[in-house]
């Protein structure tokens, strides 16, 4: 799912609020703010002993924020981060494999 400016402005607002700027060094190579946020919210989904894939089993969406001097990548929770919805990702889920929301967002159980 490609990020909207509608998205971005949310996803600013919210690392804005989490994500003091006086502490967005990066933790590997020590530059400071050279993060690049990616405008596609990407999903990792279960993990299946023997490589196949579970397309009924909990995913989870995940903005990437990458270090653009050594590429090391943080990944926001796109449900906390307001840009996905567990509905909106349940719909994705029907043009592609798997979908749940987290089962660490208490306050989205179904
Ligand atoms: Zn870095």
């Amino acid at each position: 799912m490609k990020i909207t400016d509608a998205d971005l402005n949310t996803l600013n607002q919210y690392l804005t609020e989490k994500w003091n700027v006086a502490h967005r060094r990066c933790p590997v190579c020590q530059a400071e703010n050279l993060w690049s946020i990616s405008d596609t919210v990407f999903h990792v989904s279960e993990f299946c002993p023997g490589g196949g894939i579970i397309l009924s089993g909990p995913t989870l969406p995940l903005i990437c924020i990458v270090c653009t001097n050594c590429g090391y990548t943080i990944m926001v929770n796109a449900i906390i981060a307001g840009i996905v919805t567990p509905q909106s990702e349940q719909a994705s889920s029907q043009e592609g494999p798997s979908q749940h929301a987290p089962s660490q967002e208490g306050q989205h159980h179904e």
